[in-house]
């Protein structure tokens, strides 16, 4: 047996066997490989695949633009198979026993460099096509993770870290855990790892080699540990505390029905925060009173090319039906920074959380914005929807933003089709959102606070980033106060302010929260009863 730590972000025992997942969207990293043969294999395949998508495009390009434009598509299609190339990516898996993304990234970069130094203009061209096409094969490998893991056994996935897009992507019905040795507490696979109250352990310290695959192991998400081919004792041990914990969550089960009032009578809205239809479940599972949030760009990252109006209002209408009057807050599009899809086409930027993401998006290419807020306008007679705007930091944003829903209800007045005035929010995420929120508080309906981008933003800690998980303080007095003068400046105008950050659900400040007059919290779907039992201890005149 071999015991590996890291910080568990979901509580519980998951028993299983592990998947492993090689790549990484964004970074790959270099990792060593047993079975070269395996590896090698692997890249014949993904080059395979890239070179029949490569075909597929050359024809829809003939048909629509032409063969002159097409024509890059089959160029991409004769570099595939370019014999240095091929042979080069192949040398390197071999004679450093590395896997094959790595191979084909220091081809690539290696190939590109050599490429740009010619003098020929045609031969510098030649160099991002190279770059092109290596990014093709990478993804590709990755696409084939996701059919390799056919196996119906629910297994422990291991990675190095997931990308948002990834995640989602995954059939949830067969993951038992996730465990990266990468990626930090506070990144979006965490949250998602929670919402689907799955046990999870972030920044593992186990080098991740395809000779895990298919070992038995167990995770404990209460301590962060992974018990890798575990002793029988071991074995007994974790079965014990699985049962106790289920008996545990069998107990707070009892809580459901109960209204979330402390012992002095005060009530406030506890609510779920959901990525998916699918989420549902869990929110009536553990008896949610509405969702505070729903974070509807993961609607986006589950597919490869934007979602319609149609797709993406029977999702709204399915959500508002289901819930039947209780609060769906949905959250327009936060894409960009760590959650990445393909087909919006963003370029690399050096300070990604900080760069073109959510509402900038949605303002400077405003059809993709309007296409979402005509679903959510439409959706919003099927139930009792409200819209929250993110990454808000000035008025001039939410008067921009509320010229574009102008021209969306007079469209949808053009059309006939029915909408509602729903209430429309935004989250206060941004330290200037917080410090302005006296003059926000009068341009709109509700605020919700987002602790998870709050707390990276007034501290200047990447929540992505692991090596500085420990810095990444949210009990911090700088965003306690500001909490604070949000719910203030909330209330001296007449709103409400609630949490849908992950903070929402630490325990050890409900009732600070509730002193500071909160009046909603928004959290993951497994954690409701848990702050449930919290409030209903409270006793806020003592
Ligand atoms: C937040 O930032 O606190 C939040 C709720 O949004 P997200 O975690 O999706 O960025
Ligand atoms: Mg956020």
């Amino acid at each position: 047996m071999k015991i590996f730590s890291g910080k568990g972000v979901c509580g519980g025992i998951s028993i299983g066997k592990l998947n492993v997942i090689f790549n990484n969207n964004s970074t790959v990293k270099r990792m060593h490989i047993d079975d070269i043969e395996k590896e090698i294999t692997r890249f014949r395949n993904a080059k395979n695949r890239a070179s029949e998508e490569l075909r597929k495009l050359y024809e829809k390009a003939l048909k629509e633009i032409g063969e002159t434009n097409a024509s890059i598509f089959e160029i991409h299609q004769m570099m595939l198979d370019d014999e240095d190339y091929v042979e080069s990516v192949e040398n390197i898996i071999k004679t450093q026993s590395v896997n094959a993304e790595y191979a084909v990234l220091v081809t690539s970069d290696n190939f590109s460099d050599m490429f740009s130094r010619m003098d020929d203009e045609y031969m510098k061209a030649r160099s991002a096509d190279v770059k092109d096409i290596s990014e093709r094969i990478i993804n590709a490998m990755n696409e084939s993770v996701k059919e390799e893991n056919k196996s119906d056994e629910p297994s422990i996935i291991l990675a190095y870290d997931l990308a948002p897009s990834q995640t989602v992507q995954l059939d949830k019905d067969r993951v038992l855990s996730f465990v990266t040795s990468g990626g930090s507490s506070n990144s979006h696979t965490a949250i998602l790892a929670k919402s689907m109250n799955i046990p999870s352990i972030i920044g593992c310290n186990i080098n991740i080699t395809d000779s895990l695959d298919g070992k038995f192991a167990i995770v404990d998400g209460f301590t962060g540990k992974l018990y890798l081919e575990p002793t029988d004792d071991i074995l007994e041990e974790m079965r014990k505390k699985q049962r106790e914990d289920k008996e545990k969550q069998e107990l707070l089960f009892n809580l459901k029905g109960k209204e979330n009032i402390t012992l002095d009578g005060k009530k406030i809205n506890l609510y779920a925060n959901i990525g998916n239809v699918r989420d549902l479940a869990s929110v009536f599972m553990n008896d949610a009173e509405g969702i505070g949030l729903f974070r509807s760009e993961f609607i986006y990252l589950e597919r490869d090319e934007f979602p319609s109006e149609e797709e993406q209002f029977r999702i709204y209408r399915q959500v508002a039906e289901t819930m039947a009057g209780k609060k769906v807050i949905i959250r327009t599009l936060d894409i960009g920074a760590d959650k990445q899809a393909d087909y919006f086409n963003l370029e690399k930027e050096e300070n990604p959380a900080m760069g073109y993401r959510a509402i900038r998006i949605c303002i400077k290419q405003p059809n993709i914005f309007k296409t979402q807020l005509k679903a959510i306008f439409r959706a919003s007679v099927f139930g009792n929807i409200s819209v929250m705007y993110p990454m808000i930091t000035s008025v001039s944003e939410i008067s921009k933003i509320k010229e574009i829903v102008q021209e969306v209800k007079n469209e949808l007045n053009a059309e006939q089709q029915k909408f509602t005035d729903i209430p429309q929010g935004i989250m206060i995420e941004t330290p200037a959102s917080a410090i302005i929120s006296d003059v926000l508080a009068k341009e709109v309906d509700f605020f919700s606070i987002g602790t998870n981008d709050l707390t990276q933003y007034l501290l200047a800690v990447d929540r992505q980033n692991s090596k500085i998980d420990d810095f990444y303080d949210d009990h911090h007095p700088a965003l306690l106060r500001l909490i604070k003068y949000v719910i203030e400046n909330a209330h001296n105008n007449g709103i409400w302010a609630g949490i849908c950050g992950e903070l929402g659900a630490d325990t050890s400040l409900t009732e600070t929260f509730l002193k500071m007059g909160i009046d909603e919290l928004s959290v993951s779907p497994s954690e409701v009863l848990k702050v449930r039992k919290k409030i209903r201890e409270i006793n806020l005149s003592k």
